[in-house]
Parts: C-alpha cells; sequence; structure tokens
C-alpha cells in the first residue's frame, strides 16, 4: 500500500530522467547508491539533495532520481522548505520513520522491559515490570508475547506493519544465530533458539544481542554517546559488562562476545569466587549481586546498623540498599562503594590505554548509586591510564536509564535491516514486515 505523504510529496520530485518508473525491482547498480542516499538520511546527516550531492560525492542527477526513488518506495518525505543559503530555498528530506514499527524487549537479570516503537526508535508504548530470568526461556518469553500483545492493543494507529523485533538478554549471545552461549546466570536458556522462537510466531525479521550491546546502540543513537565515534559503555547491574562502538560501529567480536569485562581477573583471592566458575572476576567484587552479598555481611556481623535495618525490613541487602545507605553516609556502604568504583576503575584504565576511547558511559542500577561511586571510578581511570589516552576523554552517566536498552534493540533492527545485504532482499517487496529471512544476511 502506497503511503500518503509519499504520494502528496511524490509529484514534485520529478527525476530528470524522464524514463524513470515507479518502484519496481532494484538492479544491483543502483542499489549501492540507494543505500548510501538512505543511509545519509535515515542517520540525519543530509536533508537535502544538495547535501546529498556534497557528502556522499554522487552526481546532481544520479541524487535526484535516486531520492525520488525512495520517495516513491515510502522511505523518505519532503517537507517543508528549509533555510536558504542565497539561492532557491532546498525542500528538506526526513526519513519517513512512521513506514513501519518495531517490537522490542531488554530482558535483565530481574526485569523485563518491552517497547514499541518507531523506525527511528520513537517509543510508542512501554511496560516495565520485574521478572526472574532464572525462570527459563519458556516462562519469560511467554511472558514478553503477552506484554507485546497488551502493548499492540493499546495503540490506535500503528504505523505501518511489523518490520522487525528486537531482544536484549543479560548473557553473552552467538549474534549470527540469535542463541545465548554458555550464559553463567540465564540457567535453561544455553543454546535456545530465541529468533527462531520469535520468527514462527510473528513472521517477521527478529535480532538477539546481549544487554550491554543493545544498551550500548541506544546511549550511542538517542543519549549521550551521540556523535561519538569511540566508546566504551559499561552497564554495571546484577552482573557487570560493556558495550564497544568502535569507528562508528557497534564491535561484537568474532563469536560476539566482546565486551565481557565482568569476567576479567582482578586479583588471584581464591576466597572470590565467581559465578561463572573463577576466582577473583571484576563481577564478583563490583556487581550488584556482590554488593548486596557484602552489604548483607555487614549487617549480620553488626558492623552496619543501617544496612541491618534495610536486612529486617526485606529480609535480604540489595545493591540499591548500599547505595541508599551511602547516601546516608553509612561508612560501612560508603567504602564498599568506593572499594567497587576502584575495582570498575581500574579495570577500565586498561581498557582505556588499549581503546582509547573518547567517552566512557556508566550505566546500570548500580551506577544510579550516589556520586561516589562515579567519582571513585573516575579517579581510579584517570590515575592509572596513559596521559594522551585520557586527554580528551569524558566519563558520563548514561543519559536513558532504563530506556536505553529498549532504544538501543530498536536501533539494531533498524541498522540490520537497512544494511545493504538485507535491504536487497526486501526492497522490491517494499518492505521486510513478513520476510524474516532477510536475517540470513547476518552481516554487522
Ligand atoms: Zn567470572
Amino acid at each position: 500500500m502506497p503511503p500518503p505523504d509519499a504520494i502528496a510529496n511524490g509529484t514534485d520530485a520529478t527525476p530528470a530522467d524522464p524514463g524513470d518508473a515507479p518502484p519496481g525491482p532494484v538492479p544491483d547498480e543502483v542499489l549501492d547508491d540507494l543505500v548510501t542516499v538512505l543511509d545519509e538520511i535515515r542517520l540525519g546527516r543530509s536533508s537535502s539533495r544538495s547535501e546529498l550531492v556534497e557528502r556522499t560525492g554522487l552526481g546532481r542527477a544520479i541524487v535526484a532520481r535516486r531520492v525520488a526513488d525512495l520517495i516513491d518506495r515510502g522511505l523518505v518525505t519532503e517537507g517543508d522548505v528549509g533555510p536558504s543559503t542565497g539561492g532557491r530555498p532546498p525542500r528538506q528530506l526526513a526519513f519517513r520513520a512512521t513506514a513501519g514499527h518495531v517490537l522490542v524487549a531488554d530482558l535483565g537479570a530481574t526485569s523485563i522491559d518491552v517497547a514499541i516503537t518507531t523506525l527511528d526508535g520513537r517509543i510508542l508504548g512501554h511496560i516495565d515490570e520485574p521478572a526472574r530470568i532464572e525462570d527459563g526461556p519458556e516462562a519469560c518469553l511467554a511472558r514478553v508475547d503477552e506484554l507485546f500483545a497488551s502493548m499492540r492493543a493499546t495503540i490506535k494507529d500503528m504505523p505501518g506493519g511489523l518490520w522487525g523485533i528486537g531482544i536484549g538478554v543479560p548473557g553473552p549471545v552467538e549474534f549470527g544465530s540469535g542463541r545465548p552461549i554458555s550464559p553463567p546466570i540465564m540457567p535453561g536458556w544455553d543454546g535456545y533458539p530465541i529468533r527462531a522462537r520469535f520468527v514462527a510466531r510473528y513472521d517477521a525479521p527478529v535480532w538477539v544481542d546481549n544487554d550491554v550491546n543493545v544498551m550500548a546502540l541506544g546511549e550511542w543513537r538517542a543519549g549521550v554517546a551521540v556523535g561519538h565515534d569511540n566508546v566504551v559503555v559499561v552497564k554495571i547491574g546484577t552482573g557487570v559488562g560493556a558495550g564497544i562502538i568502535s569507528d562508528g560501529r557497534l564491535h561484537r567480536g568474532a563469536q560476539g562476545s566482546a565486551g565481557d569485562v565482568g569476567h576479567i581477573q582482578v586479583s588471584d583471592d581464591p576466597l572470590i569466587i565467581c559465578r561463572c566458575g573463577n576466582i577473583g572476576c571484576l563481577e564478583a567484587y563490583a556487581g550488584g549481586g556482590a554488593l548486596g552479598r557484602a552489604g548483607e555481611a555487614a549487617a549480620r556481623d553488626g558492623r552496619s546498623p543501617r544496612l541491618a535495618l534495610a536486612l529486617d525490613k526485606h529480609g535480604l541487602v540489595s545493591a540499591e540498599d548500599v547505595g541508599r545507605a551511602a547516601s546516608f553516609g553509612d561508612p560501612v556502604a560508603v567504602a564498599m562503594l568506593q572499594a567497587a568504583g576502584r575495582r570498575v576503575g581500574s579495570m577500565l584504565a586498561s581498557v582505556v590505554n588499549f581503546f582509547n576511547p573518547s567517552l566512557i558511559v556508566i550505566g546500570g542500577g548500580v551506577a544510579r548509586s550516589p556520586d561516589l561511586f562515579i567519582a571513585a571510578i573516575r579517579e581510579a581511570i584517570y590515575r592509572r591510564s596513559l596521559p594522551l589516552a585520557t586527554r580528551d576523554l569524558r566519563i558520563a552517566v548514561s543519559s536513558l536509564g532504563g530506556l536505553a536498552g529498549v532504544i538501543g534493540a530498536s536501533s539494531m533492527v533498524v541498522d540490520q535491516l537497512f544494511l545493504r545485504e538485507s535491504i536487497a532482499l526486501w526492497i522490491d517487496a517494499g518492505d521486510p514486515a513478513g520476510s524474516p529471512d532477510v536475517v540470513l544476511a547476518r552481516a554487522g
């Protein structure tokens, strides 16, 4: 079905070549230019034909034809007249983000977040609730289905068809197959075919990645990391992990396990056993689980009356309790957070020396702790990194908070759909709704 705004605007964009027909099959040699022009517009780098000519190096006539083609296909709209630079004011081009919608779920160790977004990550509906990833894939994903259904039922005028589904999970994922591989905190999920399960139910393309990569994409597209090409996003929640943006791309590594910094060994104390089975992992010192356990010990042996109150009230001590006690000045909780922050900072100093990012983003539940935690991280990074690597380094706290995951999962889907290899598989059909096989491109 041709989108109404494409019809309304299409006539203005009559290209120079009178031979151009309405949308049909895209020849291979045209596809490269089409993707180049579309990416420029979609990612907000160019918003007029003259900018496109300037930035892509394509000829004026080619740009005009590709823009007209994209308008005919309902992927680009032509809107108001933009600012004049002396001559005839240019018409503003924009990605048609309402051509379709995306369903996303960000599963954490203790929560589920689901959302419906437009193709530019705008959230149309969002639900979050507590959940336990250890209940296993059948129970957790059945709940995701229910939440998807109730969200869809509340949205009137859903934009376009379902173009794709994005899922984040709190463990290592083989990106090519969409399966978790030996995830330490996800019993029952090892090798579970998450992608195949959603494809069978929704008949749409599906991508699965770990929660930290998804969060990094969210911060990069819509949060504090916008405009940075080399970024490390650290999530300190129940576990600890990092997502890496390298030279303007998410770096997943050969198998998709890049950034698993929580299991870097930071001590050889045989008493500190990580849930992965090794000793002395960072996560066993600085993850939310470790902080909660240390807080509970301090509550039980009388070192911290404030944490003892939390223990009485909840029956356990969480990392949030430790953060709250620290913000009231509890010296034991303060010392715990500072020690955890120094451990994280020392690890990040090594990452900074190795990778030279321009920005480090700290997110996750523990990052919502008092400033002294972030201060301890920052101090350790600057003290232990090489001066050249830290000269222009910024360290920031996540600006999207709990929404980074769903925004990033949406971004993952759309980025994958618009890869040249993927778009080649659906452009002739008009849109990727009902074409789950476009994920076979598997690039990126
Ligand atoms: Zn470990």
